[in-house]
C-alpha cells in the first residue's frame, strides 16, 4: 500500500459481501451515502421497471456491469494489472476504455510529482459512511481530486454531484481524524463507462452549487 493510502485506510474496514463497515474491528451502523441521497424524494432511483422479467434482467445486467468495472479499476490502480472481463455484452470494450482513461489520469497526476492514486477508500464519519471510488492526493502540494466511476447509460448529473459532495464531507472528516491539515480540493470528476455513453467530465459550478444546497437539506433532515 502507498504511504498516504495507508494512513487514510488505517482502522477502517468494509466487508465487500455484506457492505458492513468496521472501525477498529467494531461494526459501525450508520447510513451510507446512497441512503442519504434517498432522503431527497426526487433522487430516489425508480426500480418499478424491474417488475417485468425483461426489466429485472436489465437491472441485473446493470448491477453486474457496475461490479465488474469497479473491480477492474481497483485491480489496475492497486496492482497495476489489467484483468480481462467476462464474456458479457460489451464488457471487454468498456474495460479497454476504462483502462485507457485511468492511464490518462495517472499521466496527468504523476507519482514523480508526489501524486498518489487511491482506489476504494472507505470512510466513517459522525453521521454516515461511504466508499469513494478514486482519490488522487498530493501531500507535498496539499491538493486532492475526487473521482467517481459510473456505468449507467443515462447520467443523473445533479445526483452524481450530490454524491461526490457528500464524499468530500466524509473525506474532510477523515483528514481531521488523521491530522491532515489545509488540504485543498482541486476538482471533482466523473468517469462514465457505458458502451453507449463513454465520457469523463468535471462537475460544473452551477451543478456544484445546487449539490451544496441539497447537501445542507440532507444535513438538516438528519438533525431533525
Ligand atoms: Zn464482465
Amino acid at each position: 500500500m502507498k504511504k498516504v493510502e495507508k494512513i487514510l485506510k488505517n482502522n477502517v474496514f468494509i466487508d465487500e459481501k455484506t457492505h458492513k463497515y468496521y472501525l477498529d474491528g467494531i461494526e459501525v451502523e450508520k447510513p451510507s451515502v446512497t441512503k442519504l441521497i434517498d432522503l431527497l424524494p426526487h433522487h430516489v432511483f425508480d426500480t418499478s421497471f424491474a417488475e417485468t422479467p425483461e426489466g429485472k434482467q436489465i437491472l441485473e445486467f446493470g448491477i453486474t456491469r457496475g461490479l465488474h468495472l469497479h473491480k477492474i479499476a481497483e485491480d489496475f490502480i492497486n496492482n497495476g494489472v489489467e484483468k480481462s472481463c467476462c464474456k458479457a455484452y460489451s464488457h471487454a470494450e468498456m474495460k479497454d476504455w476504462l483502462i485507457w482513461v485511468l492511464n490518462e489520469i495517472m499521466a496527468e497526476y504523476p507519482e514523480t510529482e508526489g501524486w498518489e492514486i487511491i482506489s476504494e477508500l472507505s470512510m466513517i464519519g459522525k453521521e454516515y459512511v461511504g466508499t469513494l471510488d478514486i482519490l488522487l492526493i498530493n501531500s507535498k502540494l496539499k491538493k486532492y481530486v475526487i473521482g467517481d466511476i459510473k456505468t449507467t447509460k443515462l447520467l443523473a448529473k445533479n445526483k452524481e454531484a450530490l454524491q461526490v459532495v457528500l464524499y468530500n464531507e466524509l473525506l474532510k472528516e477523515r483528514f481531521k481524524q488523521v491530522k491532515f491539515i489545509n488540504f485543498e480540493l482541486q476538482n471533482y470528476f466523473v468517469i462514465n463507462c457505458n458502451n453507449i455513453n463513454k465520457q469523463i467530465y468535471l462537475i460544473d459550478d452551477e451543478t456544484l452549487e445546487n449539490a451544496l444546497k441539497e447537501k445542507e437539506e440532507i444535513f438538516s433532515i438528519l438533525k431533525s
